[in-house]
């Protein structure tokens, strides 16, 4: 297996540094690729390169908004002819199926065309009613240097969820991948080179949160920290960057529930919750990981949950049929199983799965079996806890308000769903769920138009949609005087 070897992306070019961090494959050991260990001087070079880029307003932050897409526009088209090669990258390194890392890649191209179409047309306003003799000028500047710190279960859409809306609004960027998967990262910063973006418009810094992730969070010239990870890194952060008033954009993490209702698509239903707590191994912030369903038909649910769920196939990264990967390393695979065993501990039953998976040549790979619970109550810890692995916890109710009630039992609010085929209690429901999406009748869909984020500590902010590119502005009133402005203190001015 050819080895990787890559450097750090810093103004439009590699650059060296002495020492490597390894990635070994969490599918089957071997060593796939090696990453920059950055240290303070590489991330200083990077932030400086972006800075230089941002404040000489000609090259990239004052152009015609048109130029801006035209150059992301090129670039989604390089990526494009390189999809296959990024999505095998992605995959090994996150130990998923490639037709998932595929999925990804093809997505996040999506979001960057859209993205790169709304440069075009940045909007603004004109205030024209405070009086004739008054302008009033509402225009929207790009924020500046953009410091993004991304995670390893999705690297590229959750680093594209903030990307092409940031350089579109004209800022430039220092990106810090996760330093389990910064391989794909690594490969567009140099496709946008070839695609003709400035030098120091992109740059990436690789190591790990501790090092890199904090000095590129209290550097005095980073204007913005837009991170995706855990809530305890996120609120880190926002506490790092409010010493320097710096402003914060943060996707953290989520505990989803689907809710299913006795009057739903069965069929559907129980495609959307098996997707929904398996898609990526469960390592997934919109996973869901909590399915509540309505009692009188809860026994057949479930009973079909368990026997499809029996026909999931576990795989190498390269199975083309595979549905489910490795987990991202053992330590991660060892905390899915500790959650696993307090489900046991603390009462609830077991109905699938619960254990690794090392058979049909898994035996060196962090695999884990698709694992369903029934009997799950809010006090226990797999209803409480983020656990990030195929685990999905199984509640009963009896009414609409209890099922609100259930799944708005928790800290986090990124994501939910409601089955049903009734459209009053479809809309009372996802109008009292507190959560930045709610799904109806699906599950995991998306679309670039409709922002994401997070309602309490999943997050602040909002990414995609025209609201995913505000976020990289800051705005600005101008107050036009015209004609003769009369004197403010005339006496200072009389004979
Ligand atoms: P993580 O918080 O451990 O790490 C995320 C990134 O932060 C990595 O690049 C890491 O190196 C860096 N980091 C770690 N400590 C840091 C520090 N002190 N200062 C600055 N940077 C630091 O998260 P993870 O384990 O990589 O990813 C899983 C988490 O991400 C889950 O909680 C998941 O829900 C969340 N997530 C959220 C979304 C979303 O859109 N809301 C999407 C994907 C993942």
């Amino acid at each position: 297996m050819n080895v990787r070897e890559y450097e750090n992306w810093i103004d439009g070019a590699w650059a060296t540094t002495a020492r490597k961090v390894e990635r070994k494959s969490p599918a089957h050991g071997e060593l796939l690729a090696r990453f920059a260990q950055s240290d303070e001087n590489a991330v200083n070079a990077a932030i400086e390169a972006a800075r230089k880029a941002f404040d000489s307003r000609s090259v990239w932050s004052a152009i015609p908004g048109a130029d801006r897409a035209k150059a992301l526009g090129r670039w989604v088209d390089l990526l494009t002819r390189e999809i296959d090669r990024v999505a095998l990258i992605e995959a090994e390194e996150v130990g998923k199926p490639v037709r998932f890392a595929k999925a990804e890649v093809e997505w996040s191209i999506e979001l960057a065309r859209y993205a790169a179409a709304l440069a075009w047309q940045i909007p603004g306003d004109l205030v024209s009613n405070i009086g004739d003799a008054n302008l009033g000028l509402v225009t929207r500047e790009p924020r500046g240097v953009i410091g993004m710190i991304t995670p390893w279960n999705f690297p590229l859409v959750t680093l594209f969820q903030k990307l092409p809306f940031a350089l579109a609004a004209g800022c430039t960027v220092v990106i810090k991948p996760s330093e389990l998967t910064s391989g794909s990262t690594l490969e567009i910063a140099r496709l946008a080179k070839e695609a003709g973006i400035p030098d120091g418009v992109i740059n990436v810094v690789t190591g790990s949160g501790r090092t890199v992730g904090e000095m590129l969070t209290g550097h005095q010239k980073v204007d913005m920290i837009s991170f995706t990870g855990s809530t305890a890194v996120g609120i880190r952060i926002a506490q790092r960057a409010a010493e320097q008033v710096k402003r914060v954009g943060l996707e953290l993490g989520g505990k989803a529930a689907n809710i299913v209702f006795a009057d739903a698509d069965i069929d559907a239903a129980l495609d959307g919750i098996l997707l929904g707590y398996v898609l990526n191994q469960g390592e997934e912030c919109v996973q869901g990981t909590r399915l509540l369903v309505e009692d009188s038909v809860a026994d057949t649910f479930l009973d079909k949950l368990v026997e499809r769920s029996r026909k999931i196939r576990l795989g190498l990264p390269t199975d083309e049929k595979a549905d489910v990967g490795a987990l991202i390393h053992e330590k991660h695979m060892e905390q899915v199983l500790s959650y696993i065993q307090s489900g046991i501990d603390e009462g609830a039953t077991l109905l699938l799965g619960g254990s690794r998976v090392t058979d049909n040549g898994l035996g060196r790979g962090f695999y884990i079996a698709p694992t369903i619970f029934s009997d799950v109550t809010p006090d226990m810890t797999i209803f409480r806890e983020e656990i990030f692995g195929p685990v999905l916890a199984v509640t009963r109710f009896n009414s609409v308000d209890q099922a609100i009630a259930l799944a708005n039992d928790t800290n986090y609010g990124l994501g939910n769903g409601v089955w049903t085929k009734d459209i009053d209690k479809a809309i009372r429901v996802s109008r009292e769920l507190r959560s930045g999406t709610v799904y109806v009748n699906t599950f995991l869909e998306t679309a670039v138009q409709l922002p994401f984020g997070g309602f309490k500590e999943s997050g602040i902010g909002r990414e995609n949609g025209l609201d995913g590119l505000l976020e990289f502005t800051e705005v600005k009133s101008t107050f036009i005087k015209l004609g003769q402005r009369p004197h403010a203190l005339p006496h200072t001015v009389a004979n």
